[in-house]
């Protein structure tokens, strides 16, 4: 059977590589489509159309650049489901969250719209200093050119709307380099931006190997900003290429929750057991460490293990589905070494731990201590580990005993525990009464330490896109 053969938009035209890959279905295998392996070439011309383009979008007035994203918003709410079949087929996400990634997405792009034309200064009262007198100072903010985007494969359309949503309202261009598991989602998004009337060469999309293109992307001094969504080694990569321009580098996390016993475990299991294993655990904040209190952790632990039993693992396209594959089976292979040796170390498992393939049945464990790989590293799949405390302070420091500091959660009905935990815990985000899990796409998100560098959510991101310009009128 013959596969689509993928485009890539370079320069305003949809134009093929000199040599492609196959795009594998993670469910069933099947070769979805044919895409563009780009090379160095590809990536100079994007660049250099890119570079072109800056003038059109730097004139482009506010009110614009905020109706093209308005309509990109109105596209998408009027093709939201066909595109969530999209994020099933490429990443193998259950349909029921990729139709919530879908509403999310027409939402990121709305709220860029509005911030398109909430650009302010600042006046500067500059008599503060004798120097000063008779200045009038003022601020405004500028877009940076051109912007490098390297997106994931867990939010093939949502993580490329926070990257491409804050970069055009800021009025910059962007050459998009999706992940090459699920390009499907930005090759899709080039072309609604298209029809909404983005000017040639403002968009421009590069498919193919990160680490071959790394350079292209990178090293080139016309690129004035990376931002990037990924890995932490990745990550560290990228910061240690661009040198003395900006970066935003959005990484992963072992996000973690406090359980203090005043709380309602009825209430809250059946948020922690979603928030375990949505997407089979690949979310940045997938709750992977519960701490709870030791009065509560029999009965904690048996109301989450029978829960986690219930879901039904399958075929992605299904309406019943919770769970289904991981991204590829070596994911899977990564994740069962490292539960072997928990095991190995003295970790039981009180369910799930075996799969077939690229699926793994969601999976508690217990007798988990900070220094075993489930614990301190990212397992990025669907497994959990629950572990006891005596008192507050000891929860707080195992959750900070990590690499990592996105966002960690604590449940609770004491405000004064509540607050002592948002001032100690060490991350970006400290989320009281939910899941470190959630999220919505205006509130300000990153991470400290191996999560990340610089702030994302919509208005923080529109930020991150420009310079800051100063200027002074001297009045006498
Ligand atoms: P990854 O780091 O393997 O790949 C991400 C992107 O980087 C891909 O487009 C890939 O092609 C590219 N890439 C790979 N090597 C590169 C190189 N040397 N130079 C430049 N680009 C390169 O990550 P992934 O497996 O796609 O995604 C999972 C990771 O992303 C997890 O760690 C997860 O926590 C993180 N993540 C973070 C957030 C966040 O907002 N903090 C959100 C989603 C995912």
């Amino acid at each position: 059977m013959s596969v689509d053969k993928k485009r890539q938009l370079i320069d305003g035209e949809w134009i093929f590589s000199n040599r492609f890959y196959p795009l594998e279905n993670p469910y069933n295998g099947e070769i979805i489509a044919e895409i563009c392996r780009a090379d160095e070439s590809d990536v100079q011309k994007a660049i250099s159309s890119a570079y072109r383009a800056q003038e059109v979008m730097r004139e482009m007035p506010a009110f614009k650049r905020s109706e093209i994203l308005y309509k990109v918003s109105e596209i998408l709410e009027f093709r939201k489901e066909e595109f969530a079949k999209l994020i099933v087929l490429e990443s193998g996400k259950p349909i029921n969250a990729a139709r919530g990634e879908m509403q999310r997405t027409v939402e990121t792009y709305r709220l860029a719209a509005e911030e398109a034309k909430r650009l302010y200064g600042e006046t500067i009262p500059m008599d503060a200093s004798a120097g000063g007198t008779g200045r009038i100072g003022l601020t405004w903010q500028e877009p940076l050119g051109v912007v490098v985007a390297i997106t994931p494969f867990n939010f093939p359309f949502n993580l490329v709307a926070h990257k491409l949503g804050p970069a055009f309202a800021a009025g910059n261009t962007v050459v998009l380099k999706p992940a090459e598991q699920t390009p499907l989602g930005s090759i899709a998004i080039a072309e609604v931006f298209m029809e909404a009337g983005l000017p040639k060469g403002a968009l421009q999309v590069v498919t193919g190997y990160g680490e071959e293109l790394s350079d292209a992307l990178i090293a080139d001094e016309r690129v004035r900003k990376v931002t990037f969504t990924g890995s932490a080694a990745v990550g560290k990569l990228i910061k240690s290429k661009v040198g003395l321009r900006k970066c935003t580098l959005e990484l992963g996390s072992n996000a973690a929750v406090i359980i203090e016993p005043d709380i309602d475990i009825a209430k809250i299991v059946p948020r922690c057991v979603e928030t375990a294993y949505s997407f089979s655990g690949q979310l940045c904040i997938s709750l992977q460490r519960i701490y709870v209190q030791q009065s509560i952790y029999r009965s904690f632990v048996e109301a989450f293990v029978e829960q986690s039993k219930l879901l039904k693992l399958g075929d992605p396209n299904e309406e019943t589905t919770d769970i289904s594959v991981l991204i590829h089976e070596k994911e899977a292979a990564r994740v069962k070494g490292w539960i072997d040796d928990a095991l190995e170390a003295g970790a039981e498992v009180a369910c799930g731990g075996e799969g077939e393939g690229a699926m793994l049945e969601p999976t508690v464990l217990l007798n988990v201590n900070n220094e075993m790989a489930v614990s301190c590293m990212e397992t990025f799949a669907p497994i959990v580990s629950i572990v006891p405390y005596e008192n507050l302070q000891a929860a707080i420091d195992m959750a900070n005993h990590s690499n990592f500091g996105l966002n960690l959660g604590i449940y609770t009905s004491n405000i004064f525990n509540a607050f002592d935990a948002a001032r100690q815990l060490k991350a970006g985000g400290v989320i009281i009464n939910d899941a470190p899990t959630f999220r919505v796409d205006h509130m300000p998100y990153g991470g400290i330490k191996d999560s990340g560098y610089g702030r994302e959510g919509v208005h923080y991101a529109v930020q991150e896109m420009t310079e800051t310009k100063f200027v002074s009128i001297n009045t006498k």
